[in-house]
């Protein structure tokens, strides 16, 4: 602990300390990525508090996700302010909720709904419409959007029309729907996630009394990644803060990703002509990565277009130059998890601890090729803000008539017309809805498809390996492979999808799947869809301190058509087209080929409470992570579950 408040100040650069001593009026600091933000806001608050300049109760520093908050508070703590509250927006919503509610409304705060979807079907019911389970999550997601774009039912059909998206079912159908999941919410008393922000502002609007007090209790606002800040927190924030003005925001437009949701990096770019007085800093300095990450990060931003583009700045590394980004051609998409899995292996071989190490994707159903190829390397890794593959309830439904099938075995007349095991298995998924063609469109069918069609790709892997396998013997596999991804690890490798990856910083970065196609999506049409796909991509090359590998696949499955090209945001960056990173190691020479071998797996050790250590066994606990006896924080980790839930939903509806 600093054993003063100028302490404090030490280990930040000039602009940083700037930053930090402008605790009087509005601060904006606009900078890239690992120019020390994040830093630069903690130790003012630190400062503030240090120097009793800030009283630490009348703090509220907002953060992107609970694990940030977590993290800043930690931070804040070994800086010796303590007290300070660091929340998401939504947390930070709910706690004033529980609090005000009783005042504003009377009673309890209704309970956070979590089966949100069998209240959307008994609504449909009563609606006489009958949905299976994939079209119930469509509309599901469909009431979500509506609600995080601020628009109730009657006005839903118009502004899909508006918003240029293909409406999933009937809008008309939907709207009713929608009405009728409202009331019945209300006739429950209970809240749903959106209502959370909704009802604040809500509350805060309507009742003055209830704002004063509220600003009576916060008096200075810290908000990190105000790039993608929503309208309603946007509009929140406004109502915390009412005519004053002690607010610190900072933020980096070239990381806008959260557009979907309606966030826009305006409110950051506008700052100085809403608030004349504000102290306006820039940060250059990369303190994070390499400079040959900062290189290629600082390459990407310069193809660049558009608004945020704009306000884009050279990044200046402030470390000592490490390997160079590695580029790497594989054949098909098993062969590039396998080189992955395997320099992962050699990484952690030579000391980078596994916690060091990230694998990030664009979609998160390209997870499951990773979770397999690092379990079989036994390599310990964790998904952040997903499902793993096995979990998914497709996947899970597809194992259950997999099984039957397989049970029946010759008796089947289902598989009287299928030689050989993928089109047994193609046989036994038609029956689930499923077709070899993708479906039109985004959202949450096209998911459930990949999640699919990667069962399938992993049936022909597994027939090819092992030439006379019957559908029981790929039963059996696809059993042992679940176990074996369901033990859960603790600080292993981290697999996330780049949304997910905001703020987090790792020594060695992996950006997987970068074809066109998948980086940008198919699905990004328009120049703005295009340029946000690309900062997401900067996002990514960000995130690595040291070790950065780019790597694309050529053809999706073995022996499949090898038609696809390397990301477009690599032209011009990457050397030449060849299977440079491979090549560079020596190994094998040429493009790194993947064979499929059968898979030996080692028996895992029991899984683990994260928290305290004590061996699980209860499915519930697994499932969290976390043993009965150690609930510590299970509202952070729950909240930290349904954003990135949320969000991931909210990001594919976004798309048209
Ligand atoms: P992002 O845009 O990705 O959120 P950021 O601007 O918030 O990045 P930080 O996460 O605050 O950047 O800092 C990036 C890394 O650089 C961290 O490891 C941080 O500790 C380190 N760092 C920041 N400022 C300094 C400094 N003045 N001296 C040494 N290290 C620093
Ligand atoms: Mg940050």
């Amino acid at each position: 602990v600093p054993d003063s408040a100028d302490a404090v100040l030490e280990g930040l650069d000039p602009e940083q300390r700037e930053v930090a001593t402008a605790l009087h009026g509005p601060v904006c600091v606009l900078a890239g990525a690992g120019t020390g933000k994040t830093r630069a806001i903690t130790h003012r608050i630190a400062y503030g508090v240090r120097a009793g300049i800030l009283p630490p109760a009348s703090v509220l520093a907002v953060t992107f996700t609970n694990r940030a908050a977590g993290e800043m508070r930690g931070r804040l703590r070994q800086l010796g302010a303590t007290g300070v509250q660091a929340r998401t927006f939504h947390s930070a919503a709910l706690r004033q909720l529980q609090f005000f509610w009783p005042r504003a409304v009377g009673g309890e705060l209704p309970q956070l709904l979590e089966r949100k979807v069998q209240v959307v079907a008994e609504a449909a019911a009563r609606c006489r419409v009958r949905l299976d389970r994939n079209e119930l999550r469509d509309v599901t997601s469909e009431i979500e959007w509506a609600k995080v774009t601020q628009t109730v039912p009657e006005d839903y059909p118009a502004a899909v029309a508006k918003s240029s998206r293909e409406a999933p079912r009937d809008p008309a159908e939907t709207s009713r729907i929608y009405g009728l999941y409202e009331q019945m919410k209300r006739e429950r008393s209970v809240i749903d996630f959106e209502d959370v922000l909704l009802l604040t502002v809500g509350v805060l609007q309507d009742r003055p009394d209830i704002a004063d007090t509220v600003r009576g209790q916060y008096q200075h606002f810290v908000v990190d990644e105000y790039q993608d800040v929503s309208p309603l927190q946007q509009r929140l924030l406004e109502l915390w803060l009412g005519d004053r003005d002690s607010l610190c925001v900072v933020g980096d437009a070239s990381q806008t990703i959260y557009s979907f949701t309606g966030a826009t990096p305006d409110h950051l770019l506008n700052f100085r002509a809403r608030y004349p007085r504000a102290t306006v800093v820039k940060l250059v300095r990369d303190y994070r990565s390499t400079p040959q990450v900062v290189h290629l990060a600082n390459g990407l931003l310069s193809q660049a277009r558009g608004r945020a583009a704009e306000h884009r700045l050279e990044l200046v590394s402030q470390r000592d130059p490490g390997p160079d980004p590695a580029y790497a051609e594989y054949v098909d998409e098993p062969a590039e998890a396998e080189g992955t899995a395997r320099r992962i292996r050699e990484l952690i071989d030579a000391g980078v601890p596994a916690s060091g190490i990230a694998v990030l994707y664009r979609i998160n159903a390209q997870s499951e090729v990773y979770e397999q190829a690092l379990a079989d390397a036994g390599v310990p890794y964790q998904l952040r803000g997903a499902e793993r593959f096995f979990e998914r309830p497709e996947v899970r439904e597809a194992g259950v008539a997999l099984r039957g099938a397989a049970r029946a075995g010759g008796n089947d007349s289902l598989l009287d017309d299928a030689v050989d095991l993928p089109s047994q298995v193609r046989a036994v998924l038609a029956t689930k809805g499923w077709t070899p063609e993708p479906p039109s469109g985004s959202g949450a069918v096209r998911d459930r498809w990949e999640s699919l069609a990667a069962l399938v790709r992993l049936a022909g892997d597994f027939a090819a390996a092992r030439g006379e396998a019957t559908l029981r013997d790929l039963v059996a596999e696809l059993d042992e492979r679940a176990n074996a991804q369901h033990a859960p690890t603790v600080e292993g490798v981290t697999l996330a999808s780049l949304h997910a990856a905001k703020g987090l910083e790792w020594d060695a970065v992996f950006l997987v799947g970068l074809t066109e196609g998948v980086m940008p999506i198919t699905y990004a049409k328009t120049d703005e869809q295009i340029e946000e796909e690309r900062r997401l991509l900067y996002v990514g090359v960000t995130r690595a301190r040291r070790v950065l590998t780019l790597s694309w696949a050529l053809a999706r499955s073995p022996g499949g058509r090898a038609g696809r090209r390397p990301s477009r945001f690599l032209d011009g960056l990457r050397p030449g087209s060849a299977a440079v990173g491979a090549r560079a190691r020596g190994g094998g020479g040429g493009i790194e080929r993947g064979a499929v071998r059968p898979r030996t797996r080692k028996p895992r050790g029991p899984a683990r409470c994260r928290v305290c250590g004590r061996t699980m066994t209860d499915p519930g606990e697994l499932k969290l992570m976390r043993c009965e006896d150690c609930p510590s924080d299970l509202d952070e980790a729950l909240f930290e579950r349904l954003r990135d839930w949320r969000a991931e939903q909210a990001r594919e509806l976004g798309q048209p």
